[in-house]
């Protein structure tokens, strides 16, 4: 099903390389986040595994296929950014149902998918507004919904948590969370914030410099760090 398996995975801009020799294998279910530190290479991997960066070197498998040369939309995962990536112009509905109608599908179908999983989000109120008569919460939960409508094998999400204060980013962390329990599609989740990524991550994947540094559960890393970096970086005593 949705695995994410990449296999020696190089990326360099010019005569910068920006991920080196990167392996990783992600199964079916999992929620797995990529932590480090800003600029060591987390947008930029999770760019590749959605197709929006060609890779310099190695290979990416989806769901048990080789997808290194295709096109974003020919992947099946949907990305989930920052709360400000809602077309304005669009009502929650139609920013909802917006892919389901580049898709093509019926009138019909697009809107009893969005009825669902606007109350699995708790949105039925909101989807005839605008996302600017949104608050910073409700405009993040649109964001996962328009993924979600998608049904896809992979969700990636890029700091989807950034705008938000530190209150509402806590609730909605807990909300991604609940939804992973519900849905069970593999997840791909990147933050620089290390709190983040230990209460969130099933499999935590810490990065330095565009390199792996270990790859463990939040307990495996904090009770044996690999090394002082990523010791340093998880805050555990060693
Ligand atoms: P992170 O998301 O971990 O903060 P990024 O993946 O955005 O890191 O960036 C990693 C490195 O790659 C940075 O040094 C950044 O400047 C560089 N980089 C990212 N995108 C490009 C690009 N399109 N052209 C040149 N350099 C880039
Ligand atoms: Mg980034």
């Amino acid at each position: 099903m949705g695995s994410v398996v990449l296999n020696h995975v190089y990326k360099s801009f010019g005569a910068v390389n920006v991920i080196k020799d990167v392996s990783l294998n992600i199964e079916d279910g999992e929620f797995c986040v990529l932590v480090g530190p800003s600029g060591c290479g987390k947008s930029t991997l999770l760019r590749i595994i959605a197709g929006l960066e060609e890779t310099t070197g190695g290979s990416i498998d989806i769901a048990g296929a080789d997808v290194t040369d295709l096109e974003p939309k020919e992947r099946d995962i949907a990305m989930v950014f920052q709360s400000y990536a809602l077309y304005p112009q669009m009502t929650v509905r139609e920013n909802m149902g917006f892919a389901l109608h580049l898709a093509r599908r019926p009138k019909e179908e697009i809107r009893s998918k969005v009825d669902d999983v606007a109350r699995m989000l708790g949105l039925e109120a909101l989807l005839d507004r605008l996302p600017k008569e949104l608050s910073g919460g409700q405009r993040q939960r649109v964001a996962m919904g328009r993924a979600i409508v998608r049904n896809p094998q992979v969700f990636l999400f890029d700091e989807p948590l950034s705008n938000l204060d530190a209150k509402l980013r806590t609730q909605v962390r807990a909300e991604i969370r609940d939804l992973h329990a519900r849905l069970k599609t593999t997840s791909i989740y990147v933050t620089h914030d290390q709190i983040e990524a230990m209460t969130m991550g099933q499999k935590i994947v810490v990065l330095r410099d565009g390199c792996v540094e270990q790859v463990g559960t939040p307990l495996e890393l904090y009770d044996t760090p690999a090394n002082a970096f990523v010791a340093g970086f998880i805050g555990s005593p060693a």
